[in-house]
């Protein structure tokens, strides 16, 4: 009776048709059944997953730049702080490295997060910046100061990873690769070096949030920032390939590496050695027991293991930095003038009175900026509406626009 049915029969699995499971006609002598269909559809969908996956882990293990590689793109973008780059630049090869890892791999490598100490204005936003330039990966800045611990008035922790998802539209895959920059980590120190008895909202807490993203883990983190909310449906993030690179001033803690040093140096009787040391950048001694000392607690030290400074920019840095970086200061406002179809020059003694300006009024880097601004803001009004071809910036016009906006009174803004 069974050879009675009519219909088509399913060439994948032998299936009569029925009203539950049509067959269709493919080709001629290929029929399927929409169960079939639906198996292969799967199937395809869940190759081609697979695929991209494989092609790209391939180019990106072929995109990693050598150190040195990094080295040469930094020094376009950055002056000076050939020690930092350096640590960096091994520090991103290597971690980078770990995440092309096999899985099955026997040798675990460590994850290696950075933190840069050094004064404020000297690189350190515009260092971690440029390496997540040249690797193409999203990357956040956080400043460590909004962030509060579970419970108190500000963000939660896990918001700084809102933020790297925003950068790369919530392609969580792009944003687990990701590198955060926590800025002013020194400002979440604890205010001694004895663990408190008492919570203390703004540092400890903040520490010890932190020390599950930096280590790596799987964390739910709320999609528009801000507090967890019942209702808001989480994320989840694994933090064990995204890079963390902090930064601080930590201003101060050159006592505490120079009473370290001058222990150690008495102790050995080299008290010449000691002093001299003083007088140069102490910070390049740092050691991670300073950041302790300083109140940065022990885990979250641990979990920073590339520990390296910043040096201060004197003179000839700052000269440096006005004109020769990809970028430049200088270089931007030509670009500007050029689009005017005007050619615009800077004289040697200009530029130097400018470095002088940023030095006299202690404004580093960042003030750079600020006093060019205000020296052009007359230029850029007027060029634009006048036919000329060329404008040059002399001393004279220099002294002349900044007496003119009293510039010891300008703001500074960055
Ligand atoms: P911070 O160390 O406080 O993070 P930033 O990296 O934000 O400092 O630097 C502030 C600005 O100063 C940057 O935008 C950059 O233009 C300039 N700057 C600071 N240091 C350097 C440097 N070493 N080379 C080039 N530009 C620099």
């Amino acid at each position: 009776m069974a050879s009675n049915r009519k219909g088509l029969i399913c060439s994948m699995c032998g299936t009569h048709e029925s009203a539950a499971n049509p067959v269709v006609k493919v080709l001629e002598g290929l029929n399927l059944c929409t169960d079939c269909i639906a198996y292969i559809d799967n199937a395809r969908d869940s190759q081609l997953k697979k695929q991209p996956d494989k092609g790209k882990k391939e180019e990106k293990s072929g995109k990693i730049p050598k150190p040195k590689e990094i080295k040469e793109f930094l020094d376009k973008y950055v002056i000076g702080q050939d020690t930092a780059k350096k640590y960096l630049s091994v520090a991103v090869y290597n971690h980078y490295k770990r995440i092309n890892q096999p899985e099955d791999d026997e040798v675990d490598i460590e994850k290696s997060n950075i933190i840069l100490v050094g004064p404020t204005g000297t690189g350190k936003t515009l260092l971690a910046k440029t390496i997540a330039k040249l690797l193409d990966v999203p990357f956040t800045i956080v400043d460590a100061t909004v962030l509060t611990e579970a419970g108190y008035v500000g963000e939660d922790i896990e918001s700084l990873l809102t933020r790297l998802l925003q950068t790369c539209d919530y392609d969580v895959e792009k944003a687990e690769r990701g590198i955060v920059f926590i800025d002013e980590i020194d400002k979440i120190a604890r205010k001694s070096d004895n663990p408190s008895i008492t919570r203390d909202v703004s540092g400890e807490g903040v520490q010890q949030g932190l020390l599950k993203l930096l280590e790596g883990s799987v964390v739910l983190v709320p999609p528009n920032g801000g507090r967890k909310h019942p209702e808001q449906k989480m994320i989840a993030v694994n933090t064990k390939n995204i890079l963390f690179i902090c930064g601080g001033a930590f201003d101060g803690i050159e006592r505490k590496i120079a009473s370290r040093l001058n222990t150690h140096v008495v102790g050995y009787g080299h008290d010449e050695s000691g002093r001299k040391k003083k007088r140069e950048n102490l910070m390049k001694y740092v050691l991670p027991m300073d950041l302790k000392s300083f109140g940065l607690i022990p885990e979250i030290i641990g979990r920073l293991p590339i520990l390296t400074s910043l040096d201060p920019l004197d003179r000839e840095a700052l000269r440096r930095i006005l004109t020769e970086p990809k970028n430049s200061i200088i270089g931007q406002y030509k670009k500007l003038f050029e689009m005017d179809g005007v050619k615009l020059e800077f004289t040697e003694e200009a530029l130097d009175f400018i470095v002088d300006k940023a030095i006299e009024y202690k404004l580093g880097a960042r003030g750079l900026r600020s006093i060019v601004e205000t020296i052009m803001v007359d230029s850029m009004f007027e060029v634009p509406s006048v036919n000329q071809k060329e404008f040059r910036i002399d001393l004279d016009y220099v002294k002349d626009q900044l007496e003119r906006a009293h510039f010891e009174k300008t703001e500074i803004k960055d």
